[in-house]
């Protein structure tokens, strides 16, 4: 049993501090939203009233916050969690965010003598909720290892992709590639459908050809294809296309950084952001679907 500090209750971590306190371990935590402090405390945890008292006292430090600016200013701010953490703290970065960034905040508390990992995850709201999450990890060897403790209790399966900011560019490489894969089994599903045929014979026969893949074979973009997915749900309930975006995005920013060509994923970056720009930013990013409908002649 381990006393976790866990920062940032939202879709994602509200449900993963449920999971450690099931697991048996202590866990104080912080939001800013009183709503999202409300349910942890239903599930079990203890509510403290700022990041740093949280912080406090815990093996672990947690946080599952939205972007780069925020997990910046959670660990180096004026009254980040650099000045207040001992050095036998392992702090655990779940958030997404630039390997930039990851590094940055990792090497920083490195100076202070303070363990950082990145641990960006995969497995959606679904698999915060059911503890299946992958955690896709960056860091040395030993503080993964140490980690394991209380990421077992979240989720299924923990890599170690390299070094600090690894975690992030595996979890990057796999979203943009996420994302052509969904643009690519919707314009398909589109074109086939355009043309009279029933998309759940087009599904099933192209799961059993060349042209399978997780999109097309377990989150069918399509309404009514399958049940249990977020498009025969309204597209709601699943990993928003604003997130889908800002994933792109730091794909991109990556890309520029180390001058890997990623044409595919700077067209499916624009679509999702055109997307986003038409109103559709908090719906799943399988409705992309409809961005690519055809038009009828
Ligand atoms: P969210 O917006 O639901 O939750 C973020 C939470 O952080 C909010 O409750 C917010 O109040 C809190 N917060 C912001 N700044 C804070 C601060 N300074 N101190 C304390 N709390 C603060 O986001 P989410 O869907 O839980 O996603 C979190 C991260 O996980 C993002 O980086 C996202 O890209 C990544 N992610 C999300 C999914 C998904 O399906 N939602 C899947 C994989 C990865």
């Amino acid at each position: 049993m381990a006393n976790v500090g866990f920062i940032g209750l939202g879709n994602m971590g509200g449900p993963m501090a449920a999971n450690l306190v099931k697991g048996g371990h202590q866990v104080k935590v912080f939001d800013l939203a009183e709503v999202a402090l409300q349910a942890a405390k239903d599930a079990g945890c203890s509510v403290a009233s700022s990041a740093n008292e949280a912080a406090q006292g815990v093996d672990f430090v947690i946080t599952m916050l939205p972007a780069d600016k925020h997990v910046e200013s959670v660990y180096l701010g004026d009254k980040g969690l650099i000045h207040e953490l001992p050095s036998s703290t392992l702090v655990i970065d779940c958030s997404t965010i630039s390997a930039e960034t990851a590094r940055k905040v990792g090497q920083t508390l490195a100076a202070e003598g303070i363990s950082f990992i990145d641990a960006p995850v995969s497995g959606g709201v679904g698999g915060a909720k059911a503890g299946t999450l992958t955690f896709i990890c960056g860091g040395d060897t030993a503080a993964v290892d140490r980690a394991r403790d209380v990421l077992q209790h979240m989720g299924k399966n923990i890599f170690r992709a390299g070094d600090t900011g690894a975690g992030q560019v595996a979890k990057i490489c796999n979203n943009m590639l996420l994302s052509v894969l969904m643009v690519g089994t919707s314009e398909a599903l589109q074109l086939g459908i355009a043309h009279g045929l029933d998309p759940k014979v087009l599904s099933e026969i192209m799961s059993k050809s060349s042209g399978s893949n997780w999109t097309l074979d377990v989150y069918n973009p399509c309404p009514g294809v399958m049940d249990n997915v977020p498009s025969s749900n309204g597209y709601q309930g699943g990993f928003l296309v604003d997130l889908m975006s800002k994933d792109l995005g730091l794909a991109q920013q990556a890309a520029l950084a180390s001058g890997a060509a990623t044409p595919m994923g700077g067209l499916t970056h624009n679509l999702y952001r055109s997307w986003s720009q038409l109103g559709h930013g908090r719906e799943d990013f399988s409705s992309i679907f409809n961005f690519v409908k055809a038009n009828k002649k």
